[in-house]
């Protein structure tokens, strides 16, 4: 993964940067990867977060100019990104069998469950369930080409596609998709997005921060997750307020970025939070950690203060490119 991408970024920082992003992504994917396509996978998800890295810095241009030329309110952008989406849905959908929508449909929108389901089908409501798995897993192939409006190049993409998006490991294997990757580049840049962020966890809490009422929804994140893991009641104040902190260095200082909160299972129990942002960067570490140091004008403890509080804490920020705090706190046992 080094070799890969340091021959495409020279700048040695952003390299171990873009390394370790890519083994957070492919450690994430490893559960739903067959072995033989990890290595491959690794390969193309390190090409992926290198161009993402670029596209993600030509888009803030074209943004920037977006905005002078349109002169619309608020954000056009979003608006754009938003039909750009509404479409591509719709497309996709289009792609399925009637039977296929018509089922999803009223489960996903209506809130059909899966045994009236069953019983209006002639069939059981895990056969229902496997069936909207496949279908959810083709919708999310579909979406991702209607959303780069391209058609796969060869008969091998969607069978490789599909069985990234379920997951299912022995079809992967099967259709050789590990090596179909590595020679199919439309098929290598859709591998990530099916795999990673497509993925929903539900020991996992991701929180959009711009603003101060993302606070309270980060706080709150971390509290119901850690609500789970049955943290004592001190222990829960502890964790949403250390969150709550690093939530708002997040809207003071940067503007935007987002909040991870994560259970750990094993070997130990525990919540890790990461915060992320892409702000300015925070020019003297040493100093933003030293308790008393408040740039928030005695508001709150601050980063010090969500040190003290966790049990684990790691400071990364670069300067221009953005801060990521990660903390920890374990579970008491016993
Ligand atoms: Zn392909």
């Amino acid at each position: 993964m080094r070799r890969i991408v340091s021959a495409r970024v020279a700048d040695r920082t952003t390299a171990d940067d873009l390394v370790q992003e890519t083994l957070v992504r492919v450690l994430a994917a490893t559960a739903r990867v067959e072995p033989g396509m990890l290595e491959p996978y690794a390969i193309v998800t390190a090409r992926n977060v290198v161009a993402s890295m670029w596209q993600e810095r030509d888009r803030h241009r074209r943004n920037q100019h977006r905005v002078v030329d349109l002169r619309a309110p608020e954000d056009p952008g979003t608006d754009l990104l938003a039909r750009e989406e509404r479409t591509a849905i719709a497309r996709a959908l289009e792609r399925l069998s009637e039977r296929e929508r018509q089922t999803l449909l009223a489960h996903e929108v209506s809130g059909q469950d899966t045994r009236s389901l069953a019983a209006e089908l002639g069939t059981t409501a895990g056969a229902v369930a496997a069936q909207l798995n496949r279908t959810r897993a083709r919708l999310r192939v579909e979406y991702l080409l209607a959303l780069e409006r391209t058609e796969p190049p060869t008969d091998r993409c969607r069978p490789v596609l599909l069985a990234l998006s379920s997951g299912d490991r022995r079809r992967q294997r099967e259709v050789d998709a590990g090596r179909h990757l590595l020679e199919c580049d439309p098929c290598a840049r859709l591998s990530e997005p099916l795999m990673g962020r497509g993925q929903q966890r539900d020991d996992l809490t991701r929180i959009p921060i711009h603003r101060d009422g993302d606070i309270v929804a980060a706080r709150q994140g971390a509290r119901d997750l850690a609500t789970r893991l049955r943290f004592s009641r001190t222990d829960l104040t502890v964790i949403s307020t250390a969150v709550s902190e690093v939530a708002r260095n997040i809207v003071r200082f940067a503007g935007a970025g987002e909040i991870v909160v994560e259970l750990l299972e094993a070997p130990r129990r525990g919540i890790r939070v990461t915060a992320r942002d892409t702000g300015p960067g925070i020019p003297d570490l040493e100093q933003a950690l030293t308790d008393g140091y408040s740039t928030y004008h005695g508001l709150g403890l601050g980063l010090p203060g969500a040190r003290r509080l966790m049990d684990e804490f790691a400071i990364v920020s670069e300067a221009g490119r953005g801060t990521t705090v990660t903390m920890t706190k374990w579970r008491q046992e016993g």
